[in-house]
Formats: C-alpha cells, structure tokens, sequence
C-alpha cells in the first residue's frame, strides 16, 4: 500500500509521513514539487509501465512552479493514474480552490491543520474506494477474457459440428454423397413429388466385372477406379437440385427431382459413355478391354385426372430403378434400361 506525498513544505511532509506511519503504513514517498512527483510516478517518461504502484496521492495545493490542482490534472490525464485517488492538503478552504481541485479530479481535501482521526478516515476511506475500483477492474477483466474464451470455444464446437455433419453424410472414399444421405434426400424427393404430383427419376448404376478387376489390379486399384467414376458422375450430372451419392459397393445412384424418363435416359446414357470413354483398363471383362458401366433408371410419373389410382411406394420405385440395372446386366452389361412408375 503505497501513498504519495506532494507538499514544497518539509515540516508539512514530515508531519504528514510520521502519522501515517504511525497508523502503520509502511511506503510512504515524498515529492517537494509537482515535477518530483511527475518523476516518482513516470510521467513524462516513455513507458512508466515499471514504475511503482501507488495508491494514493495527497497533493498541496500551492506550491511554488506548479500548484497541486494543474498536476491533479496531468496526473489524471495518464491512463495508469485514471482511478488513483489524489485527496489535495490545503491550507486554504476558498471554494473557487476546492472547485478547481474536483474538476481536476481530485476526490477529497484535507486542512494542513486537520488532527489524525480527519487524516486517517480520509486516507482509509480513499484507499478502500481504490481497492474496490481495482477489485471491480479485474472481476470485469476476468469476465471479458473468460468471455472471449467461451466465444472461442464456441466457434472451435461450431466448426467441428459442421465438419461433422458433412462427415456423418459423406463417403470416405470418394467424397460424394453416402448411402445415409441419399436415403434421406430420395425420401425427401419422393414426397415432394407426390405432393405436387412433378415427375422424379432415379438413376442406380453399377460397375462390370468389378470383382475381376479387384482381382486382377488389387484392391487399391480398385479404389482409385472408384474414386475416378465417382468423379465422372459428378462432372455428367450438375443441376444443383440433383444427388450423385454412392449407393454401395461398387454402385451409385443418382437422384434426379423434375426429370422425365426421356432426359433421365439421356443422363443414364451419357454417364455410362462418359465412364467408357475414361479408358480404365479392364483386361478380365468379359465385354470390353476397359471399365464399363450398367444403368438401371426408373422416373415416377402422375396423371391428372386418373380415378383409379393404385398407391405408389418408394420401395417400389427403387425396386424398379434395381430391376431396369438387372436388366441392363441381363442383356450383356455396359447398356442402360428403364422402367416407368404409374399411378
Ligand atoms: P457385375 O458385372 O455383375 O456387377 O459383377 P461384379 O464383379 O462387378 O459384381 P460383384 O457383386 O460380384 O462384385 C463386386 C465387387 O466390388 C466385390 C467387392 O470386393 C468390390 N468392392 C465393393 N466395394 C469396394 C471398395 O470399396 N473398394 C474396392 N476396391 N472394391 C470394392
Ligand atoms: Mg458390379
Ligand atoms: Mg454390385
């Protein structure tokens, strides 16, 4: 607990110190001028970061060179002495004095003649109030890091929530769409259409003579033959609203919302000639020297005005899209088939 004394008068100093000092403060610092005190504090220096800590100011009001109320101004104008309380000694009590002293920032006054008890209740009432400034300073300090550190916290959740979301729907290996968010697109998709009775089709397609090429280039082969046909779907099929996802193993789906069974057999069609046309080599097909594709599309479509409406259902329309792919398997491989769904 360091207190400051600014006074040009010695005796008054030395009054001052002795009875603080007799009510037990031990750092008690002396100042003959206001440049003195400016020194002691670092004002005027370029960093008075090192400076000692000090609690509490009183400051004579006159004093030769610069009387107390102007230092009470530079003193408050440092950041650091914002909230340092500065009681000004006076031997004067002409009110346009005290005015000026407040306006300056001083929070108190005492008489040079005042006995201890009016010195010690000011100190202790001034130095309490510092003491509370200082305590509410670091709670709001602590608030604010603790803040920024749950905001921080918050945004690392966030990504990592995103992240997983688009994990939970994507496949590993390939980086399109999974099985889980295929299901839920084409449910999706399905009840839309009914609902306002728009065409949808759906596009299931699988690889020829997988296993033999698993077989004869290796499994990692295998992978990266995936990874490329995935990459082809994608580049054949780019509406936003459509889906390529993989569908299992070595087979893929496509889910295409608003498509009649015409263009959807065009889209099958130019898949299946734009995976051909990769020249992925495939020496053990029995239908070709390079990876071929078999498609299977099934477009779902509603007429206005049909009484006798039977109920469609989602499990048939994809057993439809499976049957048009086993066709296509059926009738030599490396073709596409399709089938219709009618109310
Ligand atoms: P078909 O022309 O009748 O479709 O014959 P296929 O050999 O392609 O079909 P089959 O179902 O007999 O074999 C599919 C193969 O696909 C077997 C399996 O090991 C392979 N496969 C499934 N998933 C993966 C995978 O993630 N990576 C690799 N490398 N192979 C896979
Ligand atoms: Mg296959
Ligand atoms: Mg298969």
């Amino acid at each position: 607990m360091a207190i400051l004394v600014v006074d040009d008068s010695r005796s008054v100093r030395f009054f001052i110190k002795k009875m603080l000092e007799e009510r037990g403060y031990k750092e008690i610092k002396e100042a003959s001028s206001a440049k003195e005190a400016f020194d002691i504090l670092g004002i005027y220096r370029n960093n008075n970061n090192n400076t000692d800590e000090i609690d509490l100011i009183l400051m004579d009001i006159i004093m030769e060179d610069m009387d107390g109320v102007e230092a009470c101004q530079i003193i408050k104008q440092e950041p650091k002495y914002n909230d340092t309380p500065i009681i000004m000694i006076t031997s004067e009590t002409k009110s346009e004095w005290l005015k000026k002293a407040f306006d300056a920032g001083a929070i108190d006054y005492i008489q040079k003649q005042a006995g201890k008890i009016e010195l010690y209740a000011r100190v202790e009432s001034a130095l309490k109030l510092n003491n509370e400034i200082k305590e509410r300073k670091k709670r709001e300090r602590q608030l604010k890091d603790m803040t920024k550190h749950l905001e921080q916290i918050n945004n690392e959740l966030e990504e990592k929530n995103e992240k997983l979301e688009r994990m939970v729907n994507i496949d590993g290996l390939t980086g399109i769409a999974n099985r889980r968010f295929f299901d839920e697109i084409l449910t999706r998709e399905w009840k839309r259409s009914k609902n306002d009775k728009k065409v949808l089709s759906l596009i299931i397609c699988d690889i020829d003579f997988f296993k033999f090429y698993n077989d004869t280039y290796g499994h990692q082969a295998g992978d990266e033959c995936l990874k490329r046909v995935a990459n082809k779907l994608c580049q054949v099929v780019t509406r936003p609203q459509d889906l390529v996802a993989r569908y299992g193993g070595e087979e893929f789906a496509i889910i295409l919302p608003y498509v009649d069974s015409d263009d959807a057999l065009r889209i099958g069609e130019r898949i299946r000639k734009g995976v051909k046309a990769l020249y992925i080599p495939h020496e053990t097909s029995e239908i070709s020297d390079h990876v071929t594709l078999s498609v299977g599309v099934a477009t779902v479509k509603y007429e206005w005005g049909n009484n006798n409406k039977k109920e469609l259902r989602l499990d048939k329309f994809i057993e439809l899209a499976d049957q048009a792919l086993y066709k296509a398997k059926q009738d030599g491989r490396d073709r596409v088939d399709y089938a219709i769904y009618r109310e």
